[in-house]
């Protein structure tokens, strides 16, 4: 918990920081495109490597309540993102360890160069957690 990683990864689809292309998570990674962030679409992911996480915040989504940490590129200290770290509805619960990375703020890298993943538009249906933008502090 909280250490940072520099992780390198060696894979034909990897998403990226936009910011400074540090490696974030891979394809293999990646649960779901069905959510939405601060900034528009979002990503789950069951690993995400290379960043910082923040103190641990209390927030209130569509789908619950859940006690989160943001997370910020290790490199470049982008906001990319936040983990769950627990979730009070049981119905939620699957999404603990997880993490949301913002698709505004990763790219994808491929063998080719790095590119948007142009996936999303399709994917925005059945959205599952949007931020509401209230913060408790524990
Ligand atoms: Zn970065």
């Amino acid at each position: 918990m909280g250490f940072v990683c520099s992780h390198y990864f060696d894979e034909p689809c990897i998403y990226c920081c936009i910011s400074c292309k540090s490696h974030l998570s891979r394809n293999d990674d990646l649960k779901s495109k069905s959510f939405k962030g601060k900034f528009g679409d979002a990503f789950l992911f069951d690993q995400v490597v290379n960043v910082k996480k923040a103190e641990p915040v209390l927030k209130n989504m569509i789908t619950g309540q859940y006690l989160v940490q943001d997370i910020t590129c290790a490199q470049c200290g982008s906001d990319v993102g936040w983990t769950y770290v627990k979730s009070l509805e049981e119905a939620e619960k699957y999404k603990e360890g997880m993490y949301i990375l913002e698709v505004e703020k990763i790219c994808l890298s491929k063998r080719d160069g790095f590119m948007r993943d142009s996936s999303v538009k399709e994917s925005t249906r059945g959205v599952q957690s949007v931020w509401t933008f209230s913060r408790e502090r524990l």
